[in-house]
Formats: structure tokens, C-alpha cells, sequence
């Protein structure tokens, strides 16, 4: 299991002081180790053996959970993983794939929604990503707009704007 606190911790209700510090310093979130927790807690039942919990982000109403290896176990046969998660955090939440092909990410994130295209624009003050849906998909988007380009520019680590067209 690769997640973003170690394996002691992960076992354990409190966390020793690399965690901690770690917390401290906002590189992993109060939300990262509660998932973290609970996918040890799961990991027998459902074999989560060899799953990739990269982090977790907020986004309001939504949660996403990202992942570098295939978001397959970490939804679960009937969606079973993913609805404990949902459960413990209080709020819906996503399972992403990053660090590969950038429409997939941005694809997990907003299904239903359809991508319509994803231009690289490059600028003297830095390169951005156009992302392009369709107006009649609106409603559909999972979380707001404002939050969806916070996701994304995080998720990209880059400037990104959205198009409706
Ligand atoms: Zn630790």
C-alpha cells in the first residue's frame, strides 16, 4: 500500500512525529490520513494490497482522491471501496488517476461530462491549459466551476482555463 502517511501510523490512532510534522507543514491533510486509515482498515476485505493513495483534495462538496496506479480498486466491485470513503469523509468523492495522460486525469474527474478538447497554450508568462467542454453538459459537472479549475490547476500544476462552448 503506498499512502501518504507511513506505516506505523497508518495502524495507529496517533501520529509520530515525521506525520506529524508532515501535517504541520501542509504537505499531507487531517482528510489524507483519515483515508489513509480507513484503506488499511479495508485492506483485507476488499485487497487493497497493492493501491496508490496519492492525496486527497477538497473541493467543497466533492472529494477527490487521487491515485498514481489504475482507480479500479479503489472504487471497488460495486463501487463498494469508494462508498466507505464517501461515508467516512461525509462527502461524495472521485477517484482520479495523475501523473499520466492528462485528458484521463481530467476525464475521471468530470464524468460524466465529456472533454471536448485540451489545447496547450503557451505564453511569455507562462504556458496555460485551455480545457474545453460542452455548454449542454453544465448541470452535469460534478462540483462548481470555481472549483473545478482549482482542481485542475492543482492537478496540472499549471494555470488552466475553462471553456464552455
Ligand atoms: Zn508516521
Amino acid at each position: 500500500m503506498n499512502v501518504p502517511i507511513c506505516d506505523l501510523c497508518m495502524k495507529s490512532k496517533v501520529l509520530c512525529s515525521g506525520c506529524s510534522e508532515k501535517v504541520k507543514r501542509g504537505k499531507i491533510s487531517e482528510l489524507d490520513v483519515k483515508i489513509s486509515r480507513l484503506l488499511y482498515k479495508m485492506k483485507d476485505r476488499y485487497n487493497l494490497e497493492n493501491i496508490d493513495f496519492t492525496k486527497a483534495v477538497d473541493l467543497g462538496r466533492v472529494v477527490l482522491v487521487l491515485t498514481k496506479k489504475d482507480v479500479g480498486p479503489l472504487i471497488g466491485r460495486e463501487g463498494k471501496v469508494v462508498s466507505d470513503i464517501s461515508q467516512t469523509v461525509g462527502k461524495k468523492v472521485r477517484i482520479a488517476e495523475i501523473g499520466g495522460d492528462i485528458k484521463k486525469t481530467i476525464s475521471d474527474v468530470v464524468a460524466p461530462v465529456k472533454i471536448l478538447g485540451i489545447n496547450k497554450v503557451y505564453r511569455k508568462d507562462g504556458n496555460l491549459y485551455k480545457v474545453r467542454f460542452s455548454r449542454k453538459e453544465i448541470k452535469q459537472l460534478p462540483v462548481d466551476i470555481n472549483s473545478l479549475e482549482k482542481a485542475l490547476k492543482s492537478l496540472l500544476e499549471s494555470e488552466v482555463m475553462i471553456v464552455f462552448e
